[in-house]
């Protein structure tokens, strides 16, 4: 990795499956939640599609199903089908069968997230019988379950959250994370340190590797958002891009310190497709 990541070229010829990030990176969304793809998205897409190579596209939203979300890129011109999609959901899910088989979570979650976790087997706890909590995108709140969440945490549940991150990046400014903080009044109370299962976290480099069936040392990640994307890449020991479309924007690399660093930095991803 070069110390002083610029715009050099990066072998890409030689990765085998690829991850995006979506919004800041394939696409922006406007004022009315559409999302307009950045140019060169929907060929930098189709290229490695036609090389035969899978790719998943990773994003750190919880407030609806990975089909739903792609159904939305589909209708907004990036095509994308929907095994191709993947949020912390997923990783959540995977992570309480691997580690928490059969205990009932005390889900924090909008009601489609919670349909889809019970349906693929994971067991909702309602009330006091709580052994693991998992907090995701969230719209309503009542205290007497952030309360019982609290104390199934102080009896030791573990507590894993989609996104720690305070905000992410809106079209218009920073969206505050509704799930971030949920996450940190249990955990204040519940006196634990929560456990990120989607970007960045093993739970989510072991997401994307079952889903591509490719080590992660032979994948790129490609992202707008250092602490997110390019940690994700580095945590699983990945290929890594920043794109300068998104949140990360002219943030200072030399600042960085050098684990942080991508391996390299391209203004969009349309400047992928040399190197592909
Ligand atoms: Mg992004």
């Amino acid at each position: 990795m070069p110390a002083n990541p610029a715009q050099h070229a990066l072998r890409l010829d030689d990765v085998r499956g690829f991850v995006f990030d979506v919004d800041g990176t394939l696409v922006h969304r406007g004022h009315d939640g559409r999302a307009r793809p950045q140019p060169g998205a929907a060929e930098v897409l189709d290229r490695i599609r036609a090389s035969g190579r899978p790719l998943v596209l990773f994003t750190n939203g919880s407030h609806i199903g990975p089909q739903a979300i792609a159904r939305g890129l589909r209708e907004d011109g990036l095509e994308v089908a929907d095994d191709e999609l993947l949020t912390p959901v997923e990783s959540a899910i995977s992570y309480l069968r691997r580690r928490h088989p059969g205990r009932p979570a005390l889900v924090f979650a909008t009601e489609v997230t919670r349909d889809r976790m019970a349906a693929a087997g994971i067991s909702l706890a309602a009330g006091e019988e709580a052994e693991v909590v998992f907090v995701a995108h969230i719209d309503e709140l009542d205290m007497a379950s952030l309360e019982r969440a609290a104390r199934a945490v102080r009896r030791g549940a573990p507590l894993l959250t989609g996104s720690y991150a305070p905000a992410y990046a809106g079209a218009h400014g920073p969206i505050l994370s509704r799930g971030a903080m949920v996450t940190a009044a249990i955990a204040k109370v519940g006196g634990a340190r929560p456990r990120v299962v989607g970007k960045p976290s093993r739970a989510a480099v072991a997401e994307v590797s079952a889903r591509l069936r490719l080590p992660a040392s032979e994948l790129a990640v490609i992202g707008d958002d250092v602490g997110m994307d390019i940690a994700l890449g580095r945590l699983g020991g990945s290929r890594t891009v920043l794109v300068r479309s998104g949140i990360t924007g002219t943030v200072s690399l030399e600042r960085l310190p050098a684990r942080q660093r991508p391996d390299a930095v391209v203004d969009g991803v349309a400047d992928l497709l040399e190197w592909l």
